[in-house]
């Protein structure tokens, strides 16, 4: 996991798989990277016994270690969240398999999800809204994908290449309920 690129993020959100309440981790095996990104993360400033010297634009990004230790404690879960979430993944491909016109999305041969979110979707352009008002009045919790970066008010004047792939599929995905803890709740 995150050993692809040079660099992998990861983020510790309360939403996730696990959480430090906030946060995230940045993985590297370059020594180089891995000490500047340090360095960024805790403003930037030159270590020294008393002199306050920045020497570029610098963040206060640290985890506090009280996050971290949360983090720690979490790690020892992670399997189980994950068997967790490949089972809810499961019961939904399951369920799915027989109707028409919708399918969850599935991990790709030769890949291992963490199914963190599944997704359903729809065959029909355009029936994504249909889809999220009616189960959201039934009391489940569906959602829209993330709305695309270019239709967001600070983006919408920059440089796009032709998006209508992510357009489609944004019009028809609908993201469903994905708890770890949704097992338990099945009646
Ligand atoms: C969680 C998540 C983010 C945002 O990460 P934060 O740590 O909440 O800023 C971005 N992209 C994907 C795919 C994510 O799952």
């Amino acid at each position: 996991m995150g050993t692809f690129g040079r660099l992998a993020c990861l983020s510790f959100n309360g939403n996730k798989i696990i959480t430090t309440g906030g946060g995230g981790a940045i993985l590297t095996a370059d020594p180089e990277l891995a000490r500047h990104a340090r360095h960024l993360v805790t403003t930037a400033k030159i270590p020294h016994d008393w002199s306050f010297i920045h020497d570029e634009v610098g963040y206060n990004y640290r985890l506090p270690n009280i996050n971290a230790a949360l983090g720690c404690a979490q790690l020892e879960s992670l399997p189980s969240f994950v068997e967790r979430k490949r089972r809810v993944a499961a019961r939904y491909i399951e369920a799915f398999d027989q109707i028409k016109g919708a399918r969850v999305m599935r991990e790709p041969a030769g890949a291992r999800s963490n199914y963190w979110l599944n997704c359903v979707l729809l065959d029909r352009a355009g029936g994504r809204d249909e889809v999220l008002a009616a189960t959201n009045a039934r009391g489940i919790m569906t959602r829209p994908v993330w709305t695309l970066m270019h239709r967001l008010p600070m983006y919408s004047a920059v440089q796009r290449a032709d998006l209508s792939c992510a357009e489609d599929i944004e019009s028809r995905l609908v993201n469903v309920p994905s708890s770890a803890t949704l097992e338990k709740a099945r009646a």
